[in-house]
């Protein structure tokens, strides 16, 4: 894709901190990493995010995703990981080419996770269960 910066990385047309290369999958340092060692681990073939990439290669970045998880907790001492997928701009995605995070967390690193609220009422939790199960 000619406007895609991970596709540039890809090819090679623009730098990157490469960590991790295999036939299928590239990762690199992010640029603005929520904390040194913050890795995006992305298919070398174009595709926007989950909704359009094949399983297949969803497989191919998780895997590598497993692979790199034990390497940036040995190399940044963290005491936890974060594997997070942003999926279209409401939910945070910034760049369309779909990419892994791999976030190295510490015990006091004051960085809270999203806030949750229960469910209002039983009527609530069976409806939104209902219409996933049907769309499914
Ligand atoms: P998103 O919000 O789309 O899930 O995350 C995109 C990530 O790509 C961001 O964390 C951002 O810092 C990173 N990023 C954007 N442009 C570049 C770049 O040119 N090089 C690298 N290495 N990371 C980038
Ligand atoms: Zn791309």
């Amino acid at each position: 894709m000619a406007d895609c910066i991970f596709c540039k990385i890809i090819d090679g047309g623009l730098p990157s901190y490469k960590v991790y290369e295999d036939g299928k999958v590239i990762a690199f340092l992010d640029i603005f990493p929520i904390h040194s060692g913050h890795v995006l681990v992305v298919p070398k073939k174009h595709f926007v995010d989950i909704f359009d990439t094949p399983a297949e290669e969803l497989q191919n970045i998780i895997a590598a995703a497993k692979k790199l998880a034990p390497a940036v907790m040995k190399a940044t001492k963290a005491d936890g990981i974060n594997i997070g997928m942003n999926n279209r701009p409401a939910s945070g995605q910034v760049v369309m080419h779909t990419h892994l995070h791999v976030i190295p967390r510490f015990k006091d690193d004051g960085l809270k996770t999203w806030p949750q609220r229960p469910y209002n009422n039983d009527a609530e939790k069976q409806h939104v269960l209902e219409r996933i199960k049907a769309a499914l």
